[in-house]
């Protein structure tokens, strides 16, 4: 609780300056930013720059998204409460957090072994209890939970993976980083009526998604800074 105290106002400020200001106005996701601890999700002597306006390192050549990023992609999910949501990527968890109080159920897939025991560790010390932490390749989405009213990519894909689309419920919502290391757009795909529509957003900065419908070693080289 004091530690949780301690951030409240950094926490309040990020929403205003870095959130609102830019145009985010979903009382319930703004709400939410202004809860989730976020110095909770990132290694202990980073924590005093959690509430900055940019990604930070979590190791492994990772990175926990910008608040801004995460709130962005949240509200473009146009979440209400009873979705089953899927999340490729869950680095931190942090993301995974903002989703738990936004929609039913999560399930989060992490290639990291590491950083998802990590991750698992700070959600259950939170009392999160409706995020399912998986660790495995989620170029091949989380089959044994489909469908998901709403799917959301955290890495750059080379193109977005086809089981992503199968497991994405009819009505549904994805959003994904596609692009390569000179950048990407950001991607939000419905599915309406068995049809699927894609829109593309703006340009975004992501690490590679890696795995079998993802970017090989050979095609995008990461520089792992501990
Ligand atoms: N959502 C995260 C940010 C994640 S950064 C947060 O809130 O902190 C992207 C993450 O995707 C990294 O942790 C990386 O290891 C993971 N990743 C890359 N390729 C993956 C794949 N094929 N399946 C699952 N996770 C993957």
């Amino acid at each position: 609780m004091e530690s949780k105290d301690r951030y409240r106002e950094a926490r309040n400020a990020m929403v205003r300056n870095q959130i609102e200001r830019r145009r985010i106005r979903d009382p319930r996701l703004l709400s939410v930013m202004r809860r989730v601890p976020r110095h909770l999700f990132v290694p202990s002597p980073l924590r005093d720059h959690a509430y900055e306006d940019g990604p930070l390192a979590i190791g492994l050549g990772q990175t926990i998204s910008q608040p801004y990023m995460v709130a962005a992609m949240t509200d473009l999910l146009a979440l209400n409460g009873s979705e089953n949501v899927l999340e490729i990527g869950t680095g931190s968890g942090y993301q995974a957090a903002v989703l738990a109080e936004m929609a039913r159920s999560i399930h989060t897939v992490e290639i990291h072994p590491h950083l998802s025991e990590v991750a698992r560790v700070v959600l259950a010390d939170l009392g999160i209890s409706n995020v399912h932490v998986h660790v495995g390749d989620g170029t091949l989405g989380w089959p044994q939970a489909a469908p998901y009213q709403a799917i959301l990519v955290t890495a750059a894909a080379p193109e977005i993976p086809d089981p992503l689309i199968d497991q994405l419920d009819e009505d549904g919502r994805l959003v994904i980083p596609v692009g390569g290391p000179n950048g990407q757009d950001l991607e939000l795909w419905r599915k309406s009526s068995g049809r699927i529509y894609r829109e593309t957003l703006f340009p975004v900065a992501f690490v590679p998604l890696r795995g079998r419908f993802g970017w090989q070693n050979n095609e995008w080289e990461e520089k792992i800074e501990g």
